[in-house]
């Protein structure tokens, strides 16, 4: 039902609203309609359907949790092409299973939540929305958050940041515009995110440095494309896509001496790095860098691409 406010705006009353279109609002909204609800929306202010990754583009962007593991339990996928699917295929499943379930009818794109405020006496949600530049409002009994924690770039509060002359490109916003042949290149930080782009940045930078403050814990990935009898096995026998690529996933760390996480009898210094010395020989833990340290660190990345 649709109306207006006293303050002019037009009000669309749902029993659910949900923020955010990605795995978590996706899930949510599958869920729901499955259990009978019909009476719900699904915002978001992107395009379309996946959130981070309909976001994250940047080259080398991949899931770093096995494909078979990393999809919804309730639509498995035999057609993942490899062990860790690349972002384009990540994307394409959410699509797939939204349009399966008919949630597009049910979401507004486009469409930004400014606000949200609990009234006590309607027992509503007031959640004001922008859809191309238009306000509008929603009254909803439930509001489900799905906004993920990673949606927002997070720049460094890099001392100088601002005056900096060169391009800044942060992962989640990646300029595919930009000419990266032969720049030279810094890449501040070395999580998941930076491991997956490095590699693919050293193949066309004049020159690449990469800064860390932080040592991450690192295990090989064996990341390859399926065989034709595992897409049969993930087809034709129940279940082997989820517990079998589980097994196969926590057997391989623990051949590899990467002990499970949280063991109390393993100090956690040893959980992962055999797997560093093993392909950089020689290599030690450095010290520890302090929050000053680390804050040349930035200063250094700047003056390096002055
Ligand atoms: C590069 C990368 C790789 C990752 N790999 C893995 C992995 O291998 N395994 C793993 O478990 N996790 C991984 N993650 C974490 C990943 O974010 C989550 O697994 C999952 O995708 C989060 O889904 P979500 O729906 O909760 O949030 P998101 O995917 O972030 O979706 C949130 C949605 O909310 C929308 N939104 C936010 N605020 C508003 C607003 N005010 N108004 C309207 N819409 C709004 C956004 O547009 C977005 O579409 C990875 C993250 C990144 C960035």
């Amino acid at each position: 039902m649709t109306h207006m406010t006293p303050s002019g705006l037009t009000t669309t009353d749902v029993q659910i609203a949900i923020v955010g279109a990605g795995f978590s609002g996706l899930g949510a909204a599958i869920k729901l309609a499955q259990n009978g609800f019909t009476d719900y929306v699904v915002l978001d202010r992107g395009a379309d359907f996946g959130g981070t990754w309909r976001d994250n583009t940047y080259p080398g962007a991949a899931c770093d949790v096995p494909s078979n593991l990393y999809s919804y339990s309730f639509a498995p996928n035999p057609a993942w092409s490899r062990t860790y699917s690349h972002q384009a295929e990540i994307h394409r499943y959410i699509n797939e299973v939204a349009n399966r379930h008919d949630i597009a009818a049910h979401t507004r794109f486009r469409t930004e939540v400014l606000d949200a405020r609990w009234n006590e006496e309607q027992l509503q949600w007031l959640i004001d929305i922008e859809t191309d530049g238009v306000r509008t409002q929603i009254r909803a009994a439930i509001l489900i958050g799905g906004v993920g924690p990673l949606c927002e770039p997070n720049l460094p509060d890099i001392d100088g940041i601002e005056s900096f002359g060169g391009a800044i490109v942060h992962s989640a916003r990646w300029d595919h515009d930009y000419d990266y042949a032969g720049k030279r290149i810094a890449v501040i930080g070395t999580g998941a995110s930076a491991i997956q782009i490095v590699p693919e940045v050293a193949k066309i930078a004049g020159h690449l440095d990469v800064y860390q403050r932080t040592a991450p814990w690192i295990i090989p990935r064996a990341e390859r494309p399926y065989t034709t009898v595992e897409h049969l096995a993930f087809r034709y026998l129940p279940g082997y896509g989820g517990t079998a690529v589980q097994g196969q996933h926590r057997t391989r760390d623990l051949r590899r001496g990467v002990a499970p996480r949280r063991h109390p009898r393993v100090p956690r210094r040893m959980q992962a790095h055999p797997q560093v010395q093993r392909v950089v020989p020689g290599a030690r833990p450095r010290q520890r860098r302090t929050r000053h340290q680390s804050d040349r660190v930035g200063h250094t990345a700047r003056h390096r691409h002055r």
